[in-house]
């Protein structure tokens, strides 16, 4: 291969899944598996998607895969190869279906013979590979391009599209007309929400599947307190000294051992929280639509106005230094920055501005996972969002979630039941009010928590939507 890229993917047994789902769930999925090995014949899955690495698609990919290939299916995952002014096309495209205006260029015939003639010379290669009646999954605008090519060269095509808007505006319109000459034909769509389901889109043939996490991936394998307290130790974001014999080691997705050796980069005024500080704790990418501002102000709006206690704020992402490719990141970042040194001393003491290492995924992701463990209080006050990952994995670890009423968080929080939903993400009154509840009422806050890591159990774990996959799958191929 030249221009596409093949992930390389190992092979996860489902039976891990037996103490979570129970004996006879994990025998049906087997059974599902069976099927659709059975039906495929030696058949490939083929996933097409723009990246290996980074973002909630891959990291999905990466663990459904995976489970797949466990039960026999020969899944697999290639990445189209494109210019940078095809990566801004289609970002452009991210953001029209976001409802953004994103750089606010025409996505007119110029743009169209970028991404058309891109997508064309991956389609050459890709045709190559997929024989008739393959069956491949096409991620998102950036592929939505190649599905002519490919139902011409017989395969079974399902665009599966993890972006959406609540409420359709000019921008999301634009997006669509965009792409939907590629998907005419297509005969499946997978979206994450009801609501994200265009007009153009024959409803037939929609089948909604939200996101999911991967249970033992670093980001949510458990993890015993000893180990994320010595991990966040070790980073800098709990004062130390550590348990005197845990290792900050974990497991990682190959089975090997692996060690938190970096530390988290961390703005703060006086010494890290101590362990038995609570910790509210958001951790997003930066990006204005996190709304990383309001939660510093909000948090400071509740200690000003009292009943925080002890609490301490911990806002984390990703390193922004030196990432050159993403200049927004740091922007925000510097953003937040100044809103940190505009505090009142004695609330600045409390709030803590870390920018987590991402030099070994895995190791970022287990510091996230301790960092979501160890937190009283996960918020994420989105002003907008697909679906929200962090609040899944965080409801996974049983953590009470503050979270905003947008997007896919709707259909992830019932309010009051597995969490508290912000009606209006703005409203730093109400998300100050939503916290000092929690922090008043730890006994609700447990209930909460419990309850969010049943719902996620119920209805977030990769392996359920690995059957409704196989499900649709069978039913294209009868
Ligand atoms: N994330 C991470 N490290 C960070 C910040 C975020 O691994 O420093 C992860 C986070 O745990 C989640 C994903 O990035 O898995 C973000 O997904 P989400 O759906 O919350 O937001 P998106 O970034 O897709 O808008």
């Amino acid at each position: 291969m030249s221009i596409l890229q093949e992930v390389r993917l190992g092979a996860e047994p489902i039976d891990r899944f037996e103490p979570l789902l129970g004996a006879a769930y994990v025998r049906a999925a087997k059974q599902v598996g069976e099927a659709i090995r059975t039906r495929l014949e030696g058949r490939v899955v083929w996933n097409v998607n723009s990246t290996a690495v980074g973002g909630g698609v891959a990291e999905m990919l990466q663990s459904l895969l995976a489970y797949s290939r466990g039960l026999g299916v020969d899944g697999r995952w290639v990445v189209i190869r494109g210019s940078p002014e095809f990566f801004r096309v289609t970002k452009r495209l991210h953001h029209a279906l976001h409802g953004a205006p994103g750089d606010q260029s025409p996505l007119d015939g110029t743009e169209r013979r970028v991404y058309e003639e891109t997508l064309h010379e991956n389609a050459r290669e890709l045709v190559s590979l997929v024989r008739p009646r393959d069956v491949v999954l096409l991620h998102d605008p950036q592929t939505a391009g190649l599905a002519p090519h490919l139902l011409e060269a017989g395969a079974r095509v399902i665009w599966r599209c993890h972006i959406g808007h609540d409420k359709p505006n000019d921008e999301v319109d634009r997006g669509w007309r965009f792409l939907d000459q590629y998907l005419h034909e297509v005969p499946a769509y997978v979206f994450s929400r009801q609501a994200y389901v265009p007009d153009f889109c024959d409803h037939g043939k929609a089948v909604v599947i939200p996101p999911s996490i991967d249970a033992f991936s670093p980001k949510n394998e458990e993890l015993d307190e000893d180990t994320v307290r010595t991990i966040l130790v070790h980073v800098g974001l709990v004062e130390g000294p550590p348990p005197a014999s845990a290792p900050h080691t974990f497991r990682r997705e190959n089975e090997t051992p692996g060690r938190v050796e970096r530390h988290a980069d961390v703005v703060r005024l006086g010494r890290a929280p101590r362990w038995e500080a609570p910790l509210v704790v958001q951790v997003s990418r930066w990006d204005p639509l996190k709304d990383p501002r309001g939660v510093v102000l909000g948090f400071a709006q509740l200690l000003e106005a009292g009943g925080a206690g002890e609490a301490e704020l911990v806002l984390a992402g990703p390193n922004v230094h030196g990432v050159a490719d993403d200049p927004e990141a740091a922007q925000v970042f510097d953003d937040t920055l100044a809103v940190w040194r505009d505090l009142p001393h004695g609330v600045r003491d409390r709030v803590h501005l870390a920018c987590l290492p991402t030099a070994d995924i895995e190791e970022n992701a287990v510091i996230v996972n301790a960092l979501q463990r160890h937190a009283a209080i996960v918020v994420q006050k989105s002003l907008h969002e697909g679906f929200g990952l962090t609040v899944a994995e965080a409801m996974w670890k049983a953590r009470p979630v503050v979270a905003s009423a947008v997007g896919g968080i709707q259909d992830q929080i019932d309010d009051g039941v597995h969490g508290l939903l912000l009606q209006d993400p703005r409203d730093l009154g109400a998300f100050a009010q939503a916290l000092r509840g929690l922090i008043a009422d730890p006994a609700r806050a447990r209930r909460l928590g419990e309850a969010a890591r049943e719902r996620v159990r119920e209805r977030y774990l990769g392996i359920r939507h690995l059957i409704e996959y196989a499900r649709l799958i069978e039913r294209l191929d009868t």
